[in-house]
């Protein structure tokens, strides 16, 4: 069994960017500039905000942190994002999910501009995107895109279960694998709530990509030996054991399916850090498309 590891690949990736962020610079250019817009106090979408913050000053992003307050309307915020469509020196911003419930979150993402929409989530980017046309995919299907080619895990006529069908996980997930391209040339199975008898289509995965928010679900009787099982799923459980009162866990009883896999993602370290890694490498694609 080898482990994923997102935390290294993600920090590659990073150097990557920064190494033609001065190249840019040397070249006269200016550097790019990723936008942000926060609505409300939500703990771990600042959280993420801080982190992408952080991430731009790395790799020498310019990069700025729009704060709305929670009372927000959505004409204000629509205003906002015409702003920001207008505004040259900002070449590709995102509006971090979840908004607040009065805010139709469709309604934002289509008056993104699909060329600053480096989250790839307006209905031309995700078209673009089925059609294996060039264009921002999104973050966390574009990371795990990511793992598998630098671990040159091989994909082509293997069967891929993708469980969870989320537009932001699950379902681009499932068009990319199935894409005519590397990684992709899956046979690919696309799982849901209403999917009868999971297991029987589990078992039968090559490569399981996991996307719940249910922790702990995989169990090993559910993995084939020999299988590549990639684990999306976060969430915060509480934890006697850690100084924090909590500890992360993913969609996989990761002690007892890691030993049956080729290769698996842990959780934290895994996915994650690789969305924020995306998030960058769609900003400079932002940029080159222009020069
Ligand atoms: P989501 O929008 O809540 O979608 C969950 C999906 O799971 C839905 O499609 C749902 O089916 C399906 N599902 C629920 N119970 C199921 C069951 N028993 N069997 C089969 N399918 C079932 O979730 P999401 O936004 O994709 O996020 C999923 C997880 O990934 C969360 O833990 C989230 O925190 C994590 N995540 C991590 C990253 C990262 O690492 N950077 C990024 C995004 C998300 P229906 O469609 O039928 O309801």
């Amino acid at each position: 069994m080898q482990l994923i590891d997102g935390k290294k690949i993600s920090s590659d990736i990073l150097d990557e960017i920064m190494i033609q962020v001065k190249e840019l610079q040397a070249r006269g250019k200016k550097v790019p500039h990723l936008a942000t817009v926060l609505v409300g106090d939500d703990g771990a979408s600042q959280t993420y905000v801080a982190a992408k913050v952080k991430a731009c000053e790395r790799v020498g992003f310019e990069s700025t942190l729009v704060r709305l307050p929670e009372s927000t309307s959505e004409q204000e915020l629509l205003e906002k994002v015409n702003e920001l469509n207008a505004n040259s020196a900002i070449d590709a911003y995102i509006v971090q999910m979840p908004l607040p419930k009065h805010i139709n979150e469709q309604k934002i993402i289509e008056s993104i501009f699909p060329q600053k929409d480096v989250d790839g989530f307006h209905p031309q980017n995700v078209g673009k995107m089925a059609l294996n046309l060039p264009t921002y995919l999104p973050a966390t299907p574009y990371g795990i895109i990511q793992l598998l080619k630098r671990y040159n895990i091989s994909t082509e006529g293997k069967h891929c279960v993708v469980i969870g069908r989320s537009n932001i996980v699950g379902s681009p997930m499932s068009i990319l694998m199935a894409r005519n391209s590397n990684p992709g040339n899956c046979t690919v199975t696309l799982c849901h709530s209403k999917t009868v008898n999971l297991k029987e289509h589990t078992l039968l995965a090559d490569i399981i990509i996991i996307a719940l928010g249910r922790p702990e679900f995989l169990t090993a009787n559910m993995v084939k030996q020999g299988a590549v099982v990639i684990d999306v799923g976060i969430t915060r459980v509480a934890s006697a054991q850690t100084k924090s009162g909590f500890k992360l866990l993913g969609d996989v009883k990761f002690d007892e399916v890691a030993p049956k896999c080729s290769y698996i993602t842990p959780v934290p370290g895994g996915v994650g850090p690789m969305t924020i890694a995306s998030l960058l490498m769609n900003t400079l694609l932002a940029v080159n498309s222009k020069n």
